[in-house]
């Protein structure tokens, strides 16, 4: 019988370096440290930064047909 404790503590790999890490418990997760964390997040702002511009969708959807004045 396994033990819930056992269950608890999952190990998950840094998706920066590699590195197992434990997931309970880890203020840094899914990253092993902070450092690795920092890393990804520039690595995303910068991407942000780059692209030429994100593609937004148009609303010019009206919201259905007008109302008759009137009452
Ligand atoms: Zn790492």
């Amino acid at each position: 019988m396994a033990s819930p404790e056992a269950r608890a503590r999952r190990q998950v790999r840094c998706p920066r370096c590699g590195a197992g890490c434990e997931w309970t418990g880890n203020p840094h997760r899914p990253f092993c440290s902070l450092e690795c964390r920092l890393i990804d997040l520039g690595a995303w702002l910068d991407e942000r930064y780059c692209v030429p511009g994100p593609e937004l969708p148009t609303d010019s959807e009206s919201l259905g047909p007008g109302t008759p004045s009137g009452g």
